[in-house]
């Protein structure tokens, strides 16, 4: 027996020919050869059933057969098996051209001739039997890889759907529920959850506390059972979009808002750490003109400002966010189209009436929009960072003002000019460098420039607001505190900070001369800041009653409607030459 064929001696081969004498004789051939799985059949129509039972790997199979012959049996193998039909060796005494071509279109391998010449009929049995192996390895790898493929396949589609931190459904997949459901006509709440307090908490403890927080708090609010919870997705990593089944109303999304909020702003333990995340939480609810997008959208635009908040989607909050864009784009172009402008409020000196300085306040007069309030435009310029280049173009316009006013005699060498600040200009690595620079270039004293900075300003980043303050405070420059007294008022800093002037704030001006409380406040804010040596101005004087008691507590400068409101360049350098000892209010 030769090797290969060992290599098939357990092939199942299946000897199929009405002559009783050519099946025994290729038995034999086939044992003696060490074949021990070969079946011998003389009535071709039971082929069918046997190949049913156990698929042979060979069959031999005669043409001319009564019943049915060799080619309506392999006809019959193909239609059943297909590409699984067994391999087949034509057996044959003579053979014409067209049963030939016949054979081989249907599938046949090869062909033996009878009477057999016993070297060949091995050798053939052994060639098909080394194909059908090879065909078949091949065919299992490639079953392998298909499958392997298709594993992957659906490990990728998986991963492709899914927050690869917290596994929660992507965008992708809350769309797509959305619109699910939309179609189903159900009645849907979609909350936009916008978690807070995340980076400071990597900042501290390291991001990979941030990345437990966040899988810890995905498991808490997909454990809110009580919740009529479909979805819980992530949108971006720190906003989340929570999909609810369930009636569109105040109440419910006022309660499901709630218990939101709860169960993420509760403290998170998390190993030794206690953490606090916070939230915001925007709400829309389902309508049959709103498709998913928009449902998302919606919820996004009415995410509240303050932590802890929830509110829900309305027109003035969609014409508001519109406004704030066309704002925002506008504002891009401002400085470029000259629409920028300052205006010039005097500070009064409260024993002499004299215009001892001003505050430089910006002004923005749009073509189409008008003229648009500080207070609205400034936190948009902050929101975009374009405050860097605007605070930069107050600081040169009220740089070459004051040289102008000087060089005119206009102003006296005391007179002071103050812009405000806003945080990320204090951010600026340069910002304190780049500014000593350009006084020192302008010829100016320090101290003729004033920088007024506010209290929530500085909390942003208190280590680098002091470096830079300081630095410009070193080198001459005046710092103000602006509206002392409404952020995280703490006496704590002005030790740290090399604060000049504190600017009390309106609030407590406005009401002081009916509320007693405001004044003993402002009192006590002005005598402690005699104790530092601190110039103190009160902001917003309007009533000649709040001036006389801010005259009686030693304040030092008074800005406010009650002498003037900002003005143009002309008409404050009028009031700067006249003063204000000759008014009512300081001759009564
Ligand atoms: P602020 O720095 O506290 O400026 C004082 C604000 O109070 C000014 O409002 C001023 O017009 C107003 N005011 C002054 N006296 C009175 C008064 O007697 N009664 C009342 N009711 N209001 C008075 P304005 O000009 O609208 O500016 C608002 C805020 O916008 C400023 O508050 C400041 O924070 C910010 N801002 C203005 N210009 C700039 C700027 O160039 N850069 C930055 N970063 N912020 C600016
Ligand atoms: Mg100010
Ligand atoms: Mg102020």
């Amino acid at each position: 027996m030769t090797d290969l064929s060992k290599l098939f001696s357990s092939a199942d081969i299946l000897v199929v020919d009405d002559n009783p004498v050519n099946v025994e004789l290729l038995i034999d051939l086939l044992e003696d050869e060490g074949y021990s799985c070969i079946e011998g059949m003389t009535d071709a129509l039971k082929v069918e059933a046997r190949v049913h039972n156990k698929r042979p790997d060979l069959i031999l199979l005669d043409i001319r057969m009564p019943g049915i012959n060799g080619l309506e049996l392999l006809e019959l193998l193909n239609r059943t098996w297909g590409e699984e039909t067994p391999a087949v060796i034509v057996l044959t005494a003579q053979i014409d051209e067209a049963t030939r071509h016949q054979a081989l279109q249907l599938g046949a391998q090869d062909f033996l001739t009878k009477p057999f010449n016993h070297i060949e009929v091995l050798q053939r049995i052994r060639n098909t039997l080394q194909l059908q192996r090879l065909l078949s390895d091949r065919q299992e790898k490639t079953n392998l890889l298909e499958s392997l493929v298709a594993e992957r396949t659906q490990e990728l589609r998986i991963l492709s759907r899914q927050d690869s931190l917290t596994k929660l459904p992507n965008r992708q997949v809350i769309l797509e529920t959305i619109e699910q459901l939309r179609r189903k006509n159900c009645d849907l709440l979609t909350f936009f959850i916008a978690l807070e307090g995340l980076d400071e908490i990597g900042r501290l403890h390291g991001y990979e506390v941030t990345d437990q927080a966040l899988c810890a708090l995905s498991g808490k609010v997909q454990q809110l059972t009580q919740l009529p919870i479909r979805l819980l997705g992530v949108w971006s990593t720190e906003q989340w979009v929570l999909l609810c089944e369930t009636e569109v109303s105040e109440s419910q999304a006022e309660r499901i808002a709630q218990c939101i909020l709860e169960a993420i702003q509760a403290p998170l333990s998390l190993q030794l750490l206690s953490v606090h995340v916070r939230a915001r939480v925007g709400v829309s609810g389902s309508s049959a003109q709103r498709n998913a997008e928009q449902m998302v959208r919606m919820a996004a635009v009415a995410l509240p400002t303050q932590d802890g908040q929830w509110q829900g989607y309305n027109q003035v909050l969609e014409s508001s966010l519109l406004r704030k864009n066309q704002l925002s784009d506008a504002l891009y172009n401002a400085i470029d189209n000259n629409e920028l402008h300052l205006l010039y409020q005097p500070k009064i000196d409260v024993r002499t009436g004299a215009v001892r300085g001003v505050e430089a306040l910006l002004r923005w007069n749009h073509p189409e929009y008008g003229r648009i309030s500080p207070m609205e435009f400034i936190p948009i310029a902050e929101a975009n960072c374009y405050i860097t280049t605007i605070g930069q173009w107050v600081i040169d316009e009220a740089i070459s003002a004051l040289l102008r006013w000087r060089e005119h005699g206009a102003v006296d060498e005391y007179f002071t000019v103050a812009v405000n600040v806003a945080s990320a200009q204090l951010m600026q690595a340069h910002f304190a460098d780049d500014l000593i620079a350009k006084m020192q270039q302008s010829g100016l004293p320090m101290h003729a420039l004033e920088l007024e900075v506010t209290e929530s300003d500085l909390m942003q980043d208190m280590q680098l607001a002091v470096q830079q303050l300081q630095c410009l405070a070193a080198a001459g420059l005046r710092i103000a505190i602006d509206d002392f007294g409404t952020g995280y008022s703490s006496l704590a800093y002005l030790k740290v900070l090399p604060v000049a002037v504190i600017k009390i704030d309106r609030t407590f001006i406005s009401e002081m001369h009916v509320n007693t409380q405001d004044q003993r406040l402002t009192s006590t804010v002005i005598d402690m800041a005699r104790h530092f040596q601190f110039t103190t101005v009160a902001e917003g004087v309007e009533e000649p009653e709040q001036f006389k008691l801010l005259q009686a507590m030693g304040c030092d400068l008074i800005q406010g409607f009650l002498f003037a409101p900002p003005l143009a360049e002309p008409m404050m350098l009028q009031l700067v030459a006249s003063g204000f000892a000759e008014t009512p209010a300081f001759s009564a």
